[in-house]
């Protein structure tokens, strides 16, 4: 699916829930980041070994148990206790989020990297921005790879991420999606969860599309959104 010869990107749907897991790295010494790795690590691991990469890293977009792992309504979901288990990797989480998914994944503070807006993490030859995206939980936060954006649940295709959850703040939501829209409009949208019509698309496709990178003003959003 990546132009972007140099990179790999892999996307991957796993689990009930439509979600996406990705592999992201440099094509040249195969090494790669799993982001969000959840639902079936033997799986998980085993395309990674096929295809003979190198895993250097987990990234996490946010501590919600379809995402990493943990309990989840009664149901145990595997995620980054299980992958770090078999594969001595650190968590890369936003700072505000590092206490959420030690609480739900049961990971230690060793097994983590908290990281910070605008922080960067080279694997092989390929750069890894951290952006911190609040509002569908306080330390969401999306990766930015060349012209690719891996948005977890902060921003869908066709919609952005519930703000209705404890930890959500719609404000910040909406600060955080105009940020996005700043982005160039080829940059290549990688979601959370196969919600839309088409399971990825460029910025500019999306905010043709998306309602909610067309709405320009805090007031009218609230109204919207509620908080
Ligand atoms: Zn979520």
């Amino acid at each position: 699916m990546s132009e972007q010869s140099e990179l790999i990107v892999e996307q991957i749907q796993i689990g009930p829930m439509a979600n996406f897991t990705y592999l992201v790295g440099s094509r040249s010494t195969r090494e790669v980041a799993i982001v969000d790795p959840a639902w079936d690590i033997d799986a998980l691991l085993e395309r990674i070994d096929a295809a003979d990469y190198k895993l250097t890293a987990a990234l996490v977009t946010h501590y919600h148990p379809d995402h990493v792992g943990g309990s989840f309504g009664g149901n145990s979901i595997e995620g980054l206790a299980q992958l770090m288990a078999k594969r001595g990797v650190k968590a890369y989480v936003h700072k505000s989020e590092a206490e959420g998914v030690r609480k739900v994944t049961g990971l230690s503070e060793s097994d983590l990297a908290r990281v910070d807006s605008g922080d960067r993490l080279t694997i092989g030859d390929v750069e890894v921005e951290f952006l911190h995206t609040p509002g569908h939980t306080p330390g969401s936060q999306c990766f930015r790879i060349k012209n690719t954006l891996v948005s977890g649940d902060t921003l869908f295709i066709n919609g952005c991420g519930r703000v209705d959850l404890p930890g959500s703040d719609p404000e910040a939501m909406y600060h955080s999606l105009r940020h996005l829209c700043s982005l160039p409009d080829d940059t290549l949208l990688l979601p959370g969860h196969n919600y839309a019509h088409v399971p990825n698309a460029t910025m500019g496709e999306t905010k043709s599309q998306n309602t909610y990178l067309n709405i320009r003003d805090l007031d009218t959003w609230k109204n919207l959104m509620g908080g």
